[in-house]
Order: C-alpha cells, then sequence, then structure tokens
C-alpha cells in the first residue's frame, strides 16, 4: 500500500495562481512544467504516494484504482483550433504512470479523434505490460461490419498497439441498435474473433441506456466487463426506482448478480461533484477540511465491493495530484462519513445543476453555442453564488457576469441558440439541452440586466 505526501505541499509549490475548478482559470504554465519535471528525481526508486489497486478478475492481473481518461486533456488554441496540449498533457500523464496508475481509456470520439493518437504517443515509452489501454467501439456512428474493421484496425494503429486490454462497445443506448449493428451486421462476432485472436484481451461495453436494456444485455450475453455511469449523485439504493441519471445502484447490483467485473465513468460527474454549492461544501470541509469535494466522491465509488477501476478524465495538474492523493492508502469511507455526505446531498447539490458530465458528443451545435461550456459555468459558478436560485448577492451577481463572459466565448453564448434540437439525440445524459440553454439564457440576461451590464 502507498503512502501519502502532503497534498498542501504538493499543490502549494505550483502558486496560489492555479484555478481550483477544473481546466478553467489561469495557468501558471512553467511552474507546472517544472514542478512535474522535478517529480520524476523525486518519485526514481520511491513508492511513496503510489495508487492502491484491484484485482481484475478477468485477467488475473491487479488494476489501479484510479485510471486515467482520455476525454479531458487540457488543450490550447493553435493556428489550427484547439488541440490537446501535448506537453503538458503528456507530463500528466507520465506523473500518473509515475504514481502507479496502470489504467488508460480513450476512445475514437474523444479530442475529436485525437486522443488516441495522443494516448499512443506517450504510452510507447513504457512497456507494453505496464500499462493497460482501453478502446471502444464508436456505435452512434457505426454502420456496418467493413466500416467496424476498419476502425478497429485504426485504433490499433493510432494507439501504436498490437492489442487492447479491454475494448468496449461505446455508449450502449438501445436495444434496437444494439441488435441491429452487433447481432444482425455481426460486429459483436467480429469483436469475439479479435478477442479469440488475442487483438482484444477482455471485451465488454459502456453503458447510457436504460434499466430493461441492461438487465437484457447482462442476462443475455457473456461479458468481460462492463463500464457504468456511478457516482453518489446517481446512486439509487435498494428499493429506489431508476429515474434518469439516477439508476447507477440498480445497474451497479445487476452487474454484481451476475458476477461481472465493474469499470466506473464520471465517478465526480464530470466534475459537477467537485463544484459544489457552498452549503454542501461547507458540511464536507467541517468533516475533513483538508479533502476536496472530489475526495470524497472517489471515495464513494472505491467503498463499492466490485469495483477494478474509476476513470477520472483529469484536464488539470492539480486533479491528478488529488486524485492520486485520495487513491494512495485508499480510506473507504466510514459510517459517519456516510451520513456526512447524505446530509451535504441534502443542501441540494443535484437539483440545482444541469447534469452535464462535459462529455462534448453534442458538439458541434450547427450555429456555434459552445454547450458543454455554457454548463460547465453555469454547474461552477451561477449554482455556487446562487444566481441559479436568485439568493446572490450584488456582488456575486457581478462576478458571475465577468466569469461568464470571460469563459464562454462572445460567439458561443447561450443566446445563440435557436433551439434547433440537433443537440439533443447526441447526449448520453439524456439532458433537454435546448430548453436548459434557454432557462440559462434568461438567467443571464436578468443577471446581467440586474447589475446594469449587457451580455450578447
Ligand atoms: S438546439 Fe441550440 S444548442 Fe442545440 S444544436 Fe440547436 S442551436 Fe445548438
Ligand atoms: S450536454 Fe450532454 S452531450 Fe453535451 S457535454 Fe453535456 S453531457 Fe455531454
Amino acid at each position: 500500500m502507498g503512502k501519502k505526501i502532503n497534498r498542501r505541499q504538493a499543490l502549494g509549490i505550483l502558486g496560489a495562481s492555479i484555478a481550483t475548478v477544473a481546466g478553467i482559470g489561469v495557468w501558471n504554465r512553467p511552474k507546472i512544467i517544472d514542478f512535474l519535471d522535478r517529480d520524476v528525481e523525486k518519485q526514481e526508486n520511491s513508492e511513496e504516494n503510489t495508487v492502491v489497486t484491484r484485482l481484475y478478475p478477468s485477467n488475473g492481473q491487479q488494476l489501479s484504482l484510479l485510471g486515467f481518461g482520455g476525454m479531458r486533456f487540457p488543450t490550447r488554441m493553435t493556428a489550427s483550433g484547439k488541440e490537446i496540449d501535448e506537453e503538458l498533457a503528456g507530463k500528466m500523464i507520465d506523473y500518473a504512470y509515475r504514481h502507479g496508475v496502470n489504467y488508460y481509456d480513450t476512445a475514437y470520439f474523444y479530442h475529436e479523434g485525437k486522443s488516441e493518437a495522443f494516448m499512443g504517443k506517450i504510452l510507447k515509452k513504457y512497456p507494453r505490460d505496464s500499462f493497460y489501454l482501453c478502446d471502444k467501439m464508436p456505435t452512434p456512428i457505426l454502420t456496418g461490419l467493413e466500416q467496424a474493421k476498419k476502425i478497429f484496425q485504426g485504433q490499433l494503429d493510432a494507439c501504436q498497439v498490437e492489442y487492447f486490454d479491454n475494448y468496449l462497445l461505446h455508449s450502449l443506448t438501445t436495444r434496437e441498435q444494439f441488435e441491429q449493428l452487433y447481432i444482425q451486421d455481426g460486429i459483436l462476432d467480429y469483436l469475439r474473433s479479435e478477442k479469440a485472436a488475442g487483438r482484444i484481451r477482455c471485451l465488454g461495453f459502456s453503458f447510457h441506456g436504460d434499466v430493461p436494456f441492461f438487465n437484457y444485455l447482462m442476462d443475455t450475453f457473456s461479458w468481460d466487463c462492463v463500464m457504468i455511469q456511478l457516482n453518489y449523485a446517481d446512486w439509487n439504493d435498494e428499493g429506489e426506482a431508476p429515474e434518469g441519471s439516477r439508476q447507477a445502484g440498480t445497474l451497479y447490483r445487476k452487474a454484481m448478480e451476475k458476477g461481472v467485473p465493474i469499470f466506473v465513468m464520471e465517478p465526480v460527474k464530470g466534475g459537477n461533484l467537485a463544484i459544489l454549492p457552498e452549503s454542501a461544501s461547507k458540511i464536507l470541509k467541517a468533516a475533513r477540511p483538508n479533502d476536496s469535494e472530489a475526495s470524497w466522491a472517489l471515495r464513494y465509488v472505491g467503498s463499492l465491493p466490485g469495483i477494478v477501476t474509476m476513470l477520472s478524465g483529469m484536464s488539470s495538474i492539480e486533479q491528478v495530484i488529488d486524485n492520486i492523493h485520495t487513491m494512495a492508502d485508499f480510506q473507504p469511507l466510514d459510517d459517519r462519513e456516510k451520513q456526512v455526505l447524505a446530509r451535504s446531498m441534502g443542501k441540494g447539490t443535484e437539483t440545482a445543476q444541469v447534469h452535464c458530465t462535459y462529455c462534448r458528443y453534442c458538439d458541434p451545435c450547427p450555429y456555434g453555442v459552445d454547450i458543454a461550456r455554457i454548463f460547465h459555468v453555469y454547474n461552477a459558478q451561477a449554482v455556487r453564488l446562487g444566481i441559479a436560485t436568485d439568493t446572490a448577492s450584488d456582488t456575486d451577481k457581478k462576478e458571475f457576469i465577468i466569469r461568464y463572459k470571460n469563459e464562454v466565448r462572445r460567439a458561443g453564448r447561450a443566446g445563440h441558440c435557436i433551439g434547433c434540437n440537433t443537440c439533443l439525440s447526441r447526449c448520453p445524459q439524456h439532458i433537454a439541452i435546448p430548453q436548459e440553454i434557454r432557462k440559462i439564457d434568461a438567467m443571464v440576461r436578468k443577471t446581467a440586466a440586474d447589475t446594469g451590464k449587457v451580455v450578447i
């Protein structure tokens, strides 16, 4: 079991200018790079601050309880548009690797198709048997078997590997789509043949559908693993009916009943559980003053038996440090802490937020609306400051308008939505995007008017 370093020391070296909200704010880049470079020397031959592992019964290996998701790397604006900040993201992966993270997850869609090649480039310098790589068949864009074969070969090439440790049918949503593509078109049989050939070690699926579809998949087929969305806000207890995304408990119990090893996505709900309203945050801080809100979310998931690895799509070095700190010498939530978390949830965390996980599957909006960013600013600022509930002070209203204007570029703001509904079917969280965007637009305009500002 790994040992902890002092989190304040680790973060303090980066200076106060680093934003605490994922990927948003001022980056003191040279200091971050310097910190990461110095960690190479420090961590060499040391097992300190190393994340705990769990047995993956399907391959008999020990996987890190924390996995690195390749969906939300830091980005930079370049002449050709937004690109992965390869220097910084690469050093973040290296830091995670040095601290015991051995599970890496990418997908065809992530970073507009660039995540796989980037992940492959960074991991190539490490022995292939020292890390576990997961990729996924992009279900939403599949048209048939021949295309699936080309995509699979292209993914191996992009990642520069001979095999995937886990390979998932990505984002299964409806039984009709699954049966058409994977059964009638033969893509599931094809993937099984790749498993027999050794180019896939373990085969499973990631899921965004409803409970009857999940039960059908679990009862009808044999899987090496399953990836579900699980976090404390999406959990439903035994006897509590599933509702919207709040079905994680039902899916978890079914997978456990079938003995299928569970991988978890969105343990922090796309970062939303790291940016709680102040009233909820205060309760957690009173119980564990030095711990982040995200650490509560990770510990909740890690406390459940049967979870092999939870993915975090880390987009800043402070997230990487914080998550690794939580996962080194991992402590499950005790009964008192579970009660603290329940009290914090009673402060309206879930009801106020839009349940966007920042996956960006809704992009691009034909009218340029930056949907994910708008929801993020709403969750991180409007909910936190009380703008969403119309309880904010004038000072907080002014702060919100400044944040909104800084963080959502003019062409991407909510007022540009014309309600065309193109985005609607793309959202795995089933968010009524146009309605939510309209509500936020009205809230922004009212707040701006209250403070004598104008937001176009
Ligand atoms: S409904 Fe609005 S946000 Fe969605 S695609 Fe259309 S214009 Fe863009
Ligand atoms: S609105 Fe839906 S599709 Fe778009 S980023 Fe959020 S969760 Fe993803």
